[in-house]
């Protein structure tokens, strides 16, 4: 791996969010989804892939929330819940849930009604597209 396919790499995955869709890489020689891409497989090591663009669609398998912000992007949106999602290829990922307040009492709401469907949204923060999701 180099600098430069690291870097590629990371600009494709926000230059694809910005554009609403979610890019992963699919092995050819195991067919292991990786998302975010990365340089190799990261279920056999293989450097041999194909694009996939996933259909952001999932199951809210938990949810959590994040009182305090953890980067100062996310300052305007804290309190805010916490989704961790299985996507329907199969891979789990986490993400703020938006319409959901980011309350301990609200998201205990949510825990009886789990899992619940939902989609893929970006959010277009000052500077970075953040893949985030919503109820379906
Ligand atoms: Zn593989």
């Amino acid at each position: 791996m180099t600098t430069t396919e690291t870097t590629s790499l990371v600009r494709d995955y926000y230059e694809a969010l910005a554009e609403g869709r979610l890019v992963a890489h699919r092995c050819a020689d195991c067919q292991a989804i990786t998302f975010p891409a990365t340089t190799c497989c990261e279920a056999c090591g293989s450097f041999d892939s194909t694009d996939l663009e996933l259909s952001g669609r999932g199951t809210l398998l938990f949810a959590s929330h994040n009182l305090a912000a953890c980067h100062p992007r996310f300052v305007p949106y804290a309190p805010y819940a916490y989704a961790h999602v299985i996507l329907e290829e199969g891979i789990t990922v986490q993400g703020m849930l938006q319409g959901v307040d980011g309350t301990p009492d609200a998201i205990a709401e949510l825990y009886p009604r789990l899992p619940l469907p939902v989609l893929a949204e970006v959010l277009h923060t000052d500077d970075l597209p953040v893949l985030t999701f919503r109820l379906a």
